[in-house]
């Protein structure tokens, strides 16, 4: 097959659990000149990232940063920075995002308790304490904020007030919450939180959004062996973000101009305006769907407005309906992943994608298709 401008005419309309639609405006932000990656002009730019991203996380916290790679990179610079082989790590399992956080910490030589629920429910906070409790000594409690596998929205505002004064540092996924429902890192007590571009922030993906607490970095300073990753290493990624600007690895300048020009754009719209729209058009996604027959994957009461999971009317397969969405109506929605594979869709209103024009297109190619098939 050869590549030509074809490839590009008619994009999809991204719907799924990610990447997101990018805006005109962060497009051309990706196209400016390359500069270097010790340009002063260039680090007035990242710093002002850092500044900007420390008001979307809701922190003060110093090292908060763009990790270089997608959301999984921020996971794995989280876990690889935080664990030692033989710690004692809880992570909160209901998807495969918490599955993954699991095998990392296992992978780092870590003894990972998990604390399961069903898929499409969340995880109680008591349970998740009790088993900080039950295993004395437990350096970590990693949780996932936003579940987009389920479309769980896990309640977290208790975890840190109760940890506190403890040896526990609490890690959360913030990959497909940030941007899209209120989180708040210094009030809530976290100390690792990591998040991706290509989802609430409607930037591309390749980069992971990530902050740290200052005992977080003590931590990592008091660490007995460094971290087994030389690139995610943040002891050493500091040197270039710190005065000194000591060159670790090449900054991928170009995205972070695009990562710049989100934040520019979220500033403008306003958090708590950002919030209220996804919170509008997912609720109504949802409430429309609802009236077509489908069903909700996801419990009552924690329901994502950014990440839609459903059941078909009358059990349909998802798959060709799926496939039938992009090609006749050019629009892009997720299938299920693990248990939920070939069961649900997931439909992201997330960043770009969270308007009511998107939520307009979805139904009026469920109603065609559904029509047709019946
Ligand atoms: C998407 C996602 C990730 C991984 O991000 P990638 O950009 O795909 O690497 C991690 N956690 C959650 C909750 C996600 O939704």
């Amino acid at each position: 097959m050869t590549v030509t401008q074809a490839t590009f005419d008619n994009p999809p309309l991204l719907l799924g659990p990610g990447p997101s639609p990018v805006s005109e405006r962060i497009r051309a932000a990706l196209a400016r000149p390359t500069l270097g990656h010790l340009d002063p002009r260039f680090l007035d730019l990242l710093d002002d990232v850092g500044q900007r991203l420390r008001h979307v996380f809701g922190t003060e916290n110093a090292t908060t940063f763009p990790v270089s790679g997608t959301g999984s990179a921020g996971m794995e610079a989280a876990m690889v920075n935080l664990v030692e082989s033989g710690d004692t790590v809880v992570v909160g399992v209901n998807g495969v995002f918490g599955t993954r956080l699991a095998e990392m910490g296992r992978r780092l030589g870590a003894r990972v308790v998990t604390v399961e629920a069903p898929w499409g429910e969340a995880i109680p906070q008591a349970q998740l304490l009790e088993a900080v409790r039950a295993n004395p000594g437990t350096r970590l409690l990693a949780v996932v904020h936003a579940e987009t596998s389920t479309g769980v929205h896990q309640p977290l505002e208790l975890l840190g007030e109760s940890l506190r004064g403890g040896d526990t540092l609490l890690v959360v996924d913030a990959v497909t919450s940030l941007g899209g429902v209120p989180l708040q890192v210094d009030a809530w007590g976290i100390d690792v939180c990591y998040s991706g571009t290509q989802k609430c922030l409607g930037v591309p993906p390749g980069l992971a959004p990530i902050t740290f607490s200052p005992r977080a970095l003590e931590r990592i300073r008091t660490r007995k062996t460094p971290s087994s990753s030389w690139y995610l290493d943040v002891s050493l990624i500091a040197g270039y973000l710190g005065s000194e600007r000591r060159y670790h690895h090449t900054a991928p300048i170009n995205l972070i101009y695009g990562l710049h020009e989100g934040l520019v754009e979220l500033e403008e719209e306003g958090l708590g305006a950002r919030f209220e729209r996804h919170r509008e058009v997912g609720e109504r996604l949802q409430g429309e769907l609802g009236a077509r027959g489908f069903v909700p994957f996801t419990a009552e009461g924690v329901r994502l407005p950014q990440l839609t999971a459903v059941h078909l009317p009358e059990d349909r397969e998802e798959g060709p309906l799926r496939r039938r969405l992009m090609a006749e109506h050019g629009i892009e929605v997720g299938g299920g992943l693990g248990p939920a594979a070939g069961k649900i869709w997931r439909i992201g209103l997330m960043g770009h994608g969270a308007q009511h024009t998107s939520v307009d297109r979805v139904l009026q190619g469920v109603d065609a298709l559904l029509e047709a098939s019946n």
